[in-house]
């Protein structure tokens, strides 16, 4: 057993984003046209990725920050209204390792062999992603002989990256970047940037560096889970600080055609993170009918206009009162309850509806980098999933639904035990 002085000296791990302030937005961050109009406000949470390693209420006191989304009706991007500066967000802790996900891994693969086959790359190509990770994606390339370049800032996965054999630069991406790595003689054939525009601060940069590094007959790539998705399901959990933006399609093609890039071609995968779409660019290239009929399709139901947006704070309380409901009359039933999933959308979902470790005993994930720590604000102990078994609670609150089908299968003993999960959005349901 811990000694009480132990408990006392347990800090937090990252006293960095103490001194950070949150700013209030003042100008699209993609146009540069005037500040969104906001349509729903979370309240004042601390920021979703920042497990802490403290012990229980010894933890300390953590920031909290306004967290609000609005809309830019001239080029209809959805955004934060305020803004984190980026060391309060990323830091060499940073805990996402893309490789815990199985149906990830799978997707990836058929990304890579697509492209290898459609684009007939070859030992003389160049893939650059990204935000490159560990290398998840990368090393399908790599090991088919084509030369990679991994773009990766956090320290961790880039580490990861490079024992795989995936050459990484652990940098921010830019347009410095790009022009550093053009003036090295660097042109891509490919580049992919995979769930990361959403986490960039200065999008025209951003998008800059990709046109300057892409070959003129080379395409870019671009995932992102979709704002029309999020709003059809209520998926106000993928909300946090560290998505500055949600992308519509019409937003992308605003964004990617002032760097002289066209979108030709857009691809739906309405399982992966709740609804993502494939947008992939080129210089010239002639729109195929899958973009032209997406930007019909969102114009006409009108996701550049605030009427579309209007009613979605109404829809997340109603799912936030439900949840509280049923875990409230669960509890007096004398349940006991835990929670799948640490992620960045498990601490909004928890922290905007008010449900922390009164109500939750712990936390499972598979990924043992964020075992043994705790989940911002609502103070879950991470643990691993083995718990489910051994500590049986009665129900499990599935933080990450964008994983369920995974996750129940792999779970499958505990349910056959009796043991019952609770899928919180669209609607919450036990299932
Ligand atoms: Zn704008």
């Amino acid at each position: 057993m811990r000694a009480r002085s132990d408990l006392d000296s347990a800090v937090l791990s990252a006293p960095a984003e103490r001194s950070a302030t949150a700013v209030a937005v003042t100008a699209c961050r993609s146009c540069g046209g005037p500040a969104p109009k906001p349509f729903l406000s979370l309240g004042s949470t601390p920021v979703a990725n920042r497990l802490l390693a403290g012990l229980g209420a010894d933890a300390g006191e953590e920031q909290q920050f306004p967290l609000e989304i609005g809309l830019c009706e001239a080029c209809a991007l959805v955004q934060v209204t305020y803004d984190l500066p980026r060391e309060a967000i990323f830091d060499d802790d940073y805990p996402y390792f893309s490789s815990f996900s199985d149906s990830l891994r799978a997707h990836s693969q058929a990304h890579a062999e697509r492209l290898i086959a459609e684009r007939g790359l070859t030992s003389e190509s160049l893939v650059v992603e990204v935000a490159s990770n560990d290398g998840y994606l990368l090393r399908f390339f790599h090991e088919a002989g084509i030369p990679v370049l991994g773009i990766e800032p956090t320290a961790g996965p880039a580490a990861a990256a490079r024992e795989k054999g995936v050459e990484t630069r652990q940098e921010f991406f830019g347009l410095a970047l790009a022009e550093q790595l053009v003036a090295q003689g660097l042109r891509a054939d490919v580049i992919i940037a995979n769930n990361v525009m959403a986490h960039v601060p200065d999008l025209n940069d951003f998008v800059a560096g990709l046109a300057a590094l892409v070959k003129d007959d080379g395409i870019v790539s671009v995932e992102n889970p979709n704002i029309w998705d999020l709003v059809e399901h209520n998926e106000f959990d993928t909300i946090y600080h560290e998505h500055y933006c949600y992308f519509s399609t019409l937003a992308v093609d605003a964004l990617m055609s002032r760097h002289g890039l066209t979108l030709f071609d857009v691809e739906r995968f309405p399982e992966l993170h709740g609804g993502t779409l494939r947008w992939r660019m080129g210089r010239g290239a002639a729109p195929q009918t899958s973009a032209i009929e997406r930007l019909a399709a969102e114009r006409e139901a009108g996701l550049d206009r605030f009427a579309f947006y209007a009613d979605f704070a109404r829809e997340v309380r109603a799912v936030q009162d439900s949840l509280r409901e049923l875990l409230s009359d669960l509890k007096s039933q004398g349940a006991s309850i835990a929670a799948y999933g640490a992620a960045a959308k498990g601490a909004t979902l928890l922290n905007s509806t008010g449900v922390d470790n009164r109500t939750l005993d712990f936390v499972a994930d598979r990924n043992d980098h964020k075992q043994g720590k705790l989940m911002p604000g609502a103070r879950l102990p991470i643990v691993a999933p083995d718990a489910l078994l051994t500590q049986r609670p009665d129900y499990v609150l599935l933080l990450a639904w964008n994983m369920s089908r995974e996750i129940l299968a792999q779970q499958d003993d505990y349910r056959r035990a009796g043991g019952k999960f609770i899928v919180p959005v669209p609607r919450p349901q036990v299932v």
